[in-house]
């Protein structure tokens, strides 16, 4: 088996047709020695996704899938698809055509040339309001600037990865998934293709603010401590103007005896390090909590039914 192609799969009925025609139309021309297999993780659809994935497999053998008890998430779905890769190389690949198939012969010739990842970047977004691509351009320069891997900016998880690259994704069993820093985190010779990313061919995003925010926090916990350090810092910060501020109340009290019932700053003093208290312990919190996920060990995700 020279090519395994992931797609998780969340309410795409609209876009499951297009997309086999699509990706075959792209994938035969190749006439990979070893030929393919297309990997359908269905992540828990509320459509008529699985029926057309079913009906797939019962016309064409190199089409396998899985099926999730429930919605657990893009980055769990593309994980159940690296684990049952066959391939040679995997390419991971959004169902909704927003990632063009038509890029994959390109990435995989650069797969040849030695590399163990080539990954696709984002010249351009189509058809994505403007709230999402400004923070998601905050979001990736945000985690260059805090973690010390190197994760590409404006890419997603498109991508070919060699086997060597996949097995090691095996070996990550970490709940909270951000397979784009993992694969940087791995490292190997790692090249990219630019393209510009077309309009979502039908149905909607599956992708809400909050599976957004979640996925950022995922990241940004996974790969870096810095907003650990940033809240003792801020602690350190906040304790010395703290110190400065009894001084000066002190000197006042009982040396100038200039002072005033002291309300405004009494308040002020109160409500900024209760803020910052607060915000400490809500990071310590985030890394906890991922803490105790993985603490749990429960498995990744729950099989209904595969083939
Ligand atoms: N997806 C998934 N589970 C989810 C949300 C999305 O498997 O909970 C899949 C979805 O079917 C698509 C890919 O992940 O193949 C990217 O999702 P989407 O296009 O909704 O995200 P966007 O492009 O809007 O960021
Ligand atoms: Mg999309």
């Amino acid at each position: 088996m020279d090519l395994s192609v992931i797609i998780p799969i969340y309410n795409e009925e609209a876009n499951i047709g297009a997309l086999y025609d699509r990706l075959c139309g792209v994938l035969d021309p190749m006439a990979l020695p070893g030929g393919y297999e297309l990997i359908f993780v269905n992540d828990g659809s509320r459509d008529q996704s699985l029926a057309l994935i079913r009906l797939l497999v019962a016309r064409d053998e190199r089409v396998r899938y899985v099926d999730f008890s429930r919605n657990f998430g893009h980055q769990i779905a593309v994980t159940a698809g690296l684990d049952r890769a066959r391939g040679a190389a995997a390419v991971i690949i959004d169902a909704d055509l927003q990632d063009p198939p038509e890029l994959i012969p390109a990435l995989y010739r650069k797969l040849g040339e030695g590399y163990e990842v080539v990954y696709a970047r984002r010249r351009s977004r189509q058809g994505e309001s403007v709230a999402k691509k400004l923070t998601a351009r905050l979001f990736y320069r945000l985690l260059v600037s805090i973690t010390h891997i190197s994760i590409p900016v404006d890419t997603g998880d498109f991508r070919v990865v060699s086997r060597k690259v996949v097995e090691a994704l095996r070996q990550m069993p970490e709940q909270n998934k951000f397979i784009r820093g993992q694969i940087s985190w791995i490292g190997y010779r790692q090249t990219y293709l630019e393209y510009d990313r077309a309009e979502r061919a039908g149905g909607a995003t599956g992708y809400t603010y909050r599976k957004m925010f979640r996925l950022a926090l995922d990241g940004i916990t996974a790969f870096s401590d810095v907003p650990l350090k940033v809240a003792t810092v801020s602690g350190f910060v906040v304790s010395g103007l703290a110190f400065i501020v009894m001084i000066y109340t002190l000197y006042a009290r009982f040396v100038s005896h200039d002072y005033q019932p002291g309300w405004a700053s009494l308040m002020v003093s109160i409500l900024f390090l209760g803020g910052v208290q607060l915000i400490a312990v809500g990071i310590i919190g985030e890394y906890i909590s991922r803490l105790s996920a993985n603490v749990r060990q429960r498995p990744l995700y729950i099989v209904s039914e595969e083939a």
